[in-house]
């Protein structure tokens, strides 16, 4: 056989990606008739395809190229711990100078007394290690039933048994989760398509107010937790109302019951904010993170702790629970080299004072298209929802999701990554994204939209 390479042509690429790779979330049978696309190289903001077309990722490949691509440092950085200790693990006490490092600089950058890293490769893994983590904690503290954890509808928590269970997105439910027992989900604060009649304010403590009737319905005593992204991601940008997290907040604290925020997305500057919690200003025992902790450069997650929950856990002896890769030390060199520079560029504070503010000027403007309704951000994470009629909040009749998943493939031919979630756009651009860069991806968005408007009406 030749040897596969980007110089290879693309048809031939895309015949044996078909042939011999499963995707995640993608038809095999598209994957057979279109082929891929064959991203072959990146910097900064923009991608580069096999057929040589040049591509703004407006959703940082999976929301997780924070700094953008082709930092040379993160590289370095790699082939440096490589060299020195490619792998060791974090078992049956042992460590490593990447894993104390990283640990001590989440517990300085982290909200409140979350000083406790449990090391995961993935967000969903760390999902399932909360799934544990609260159970344990509430047995260790003599409340061996109050094991139920509340989540809610259309969250993605991760594609893992545990991760799939917490979530609530229609598309899984059908494909083998959720299976584990003891979840619960409310529903989600999606006031656009969910509020009917309510104004934002009320709809928002309706939906919150859900998780205390959830609470009484199970008992006090059964709740061990509950877990939401402070902005909804991979849902659709769904920003809850105003109202919504100080009520969460404060019927956690009522019913003692613990808070675990989801920071895959959120975190590391995403919300124009260290932690989206700190936007939203709640008080989470647990964060789950991954994704910018290094960008994306190494595949790293983990479940940030409290100090009393990781007291609970430690003093009780062993915690049964570990990846091979918990704390690997090459992605702990690397996302410590990404944390260096998210705060030594001080790329947080720039998008919070300067680029978040100039995206959000250009992006509520979009409503002013007569395909968009609402148009959503929080700092760089922002949506649009494509509707046929703006005043009635309506759906398309057709498929939901039909309209976005053309808008989506007139991005693409027009150089733009921008992802659909039924008929939302989204877009989640690096955090280095320039105003002229902001300004293409703004134009492309608009040519996108024209076309599809003149195809739909
Ligand atoms: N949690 C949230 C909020 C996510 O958006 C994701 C992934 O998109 C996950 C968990 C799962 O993370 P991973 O894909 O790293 O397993």
């Amino acid at each position: 056989m030749n040897v596969i390479s980007n110089h290879m042509p693309t048809a031939d690429l895309q015949r044996l990606d078909a042939a011999h790779h499963m995707h995640p979330f993608t038809a095999g049978s598209e994957l057979a008739e279109k082929g891929a696309r064959v991203i072959t190289s990146a910097k900064g903001v923009m991608l580069t395809d096999s057929d040589g077309h040049q591509i703004l990722d407006a959703m940082s490949g999976l929301w997780c190229v924070n700094i953008g691509y082709g930092r040379e440092e993160l590289a370095e950085a790699a082939a440096r711990q490589m060299r020195e200790l490619p792998y060791y693990n974090t078992f049956f006490q042992t460590t490593h100078v990447p894993a104390i490092a990283l640990s001590a600089k989440l517990a300085e950058i982290a909200p409140r007394d979350l000083n406790h890293v449990f090391y995961a490769g993935s967000g969903s893994e760390a999902n399932d290690t909360n799934i544990r983590l609260v159970r344990h904690y509430w047995a260790q503290k003599g409340q061996p039933d109050r094991n139920i954890i509340i989540s809610r509808t259309n969250a993605y928590h991760g594609s893992t048994l545990g991760g799939g269970s917490l979530g609530g997105m229609s598309g899984m439910q059908n494909q083998g989760v959720p299976v584990i027992p003891g979840i619960h989900h409310i529903d989600q604060p999606d006031w656009w398509s969910e509020g009917g009649d309510m104004s934002p304010h009320d709809f928002g403590l309706a939906c919150a107010r859900q998780l205390e009737d959830a609470i009484k319905q199970h008992g006090p005593d059964r709740v061990a937790a509950f877990i939401g992204e402070p902005v909804q991601g991979a849902g659709g940008v769904i920003v809850p109302p105003d109202s919504y997290w100080p009520e969460i907040q404060r019927i956690c604290d009522d019913y003692g019951i613990l808070l675990i925020a989801d920071e895959v997305i959120c975190g590391f500057g995403r919300t124009g904010h260290w932690f989206g919690s700190d936007y939203m200003g709640i008080r989470p025992d647990i964060m789950t993170i991954a994704k910018g902790l290094s960008s994306g450069y190494a595949p790293i997650g983990g479940s940030l702790v409290c100090d009393e929950v990781a007291q609970v856990v430690n003093d009780a002896g062993d915690f049964n629970h570990g990846y091979t890769y918990s704390g690997h030390p090459v992605a702990c060199a690397v996302a410590l080299e990404n944390l260096r520079i998210l705060q030594e560029e001080r790329i947080v504070e720039n998008v919070c004072n300067k680029i978040a503010p100039y995206l959000a000027d250009k992006w509520t403007q979009l409503t002013d298209h007569p395909l968009v309704g609402e148009a959503k951000i929080v700092g760089m994470m922002g949506s649009i929802a494509l509707t046929p009629d703006k005043a009635a909040r309506a759906k398309f009749k057709a498929d939901a999701g039909t309209v976005g998943l053309h808008c989506r493939g007139r991005c693409f031919d027009n150089g733009l990554v921008m992802r659909h979630v039924g008929d939302r756009m989204i877009i989640a651009p690096p955090l280095v994204i320039t105003e002229s860069e902001i300004d293409t991806l703004i134009d492309r968005a608009v040519q996108s939209l024209d076309e599809t408007y003149d195809l739909i009406r």
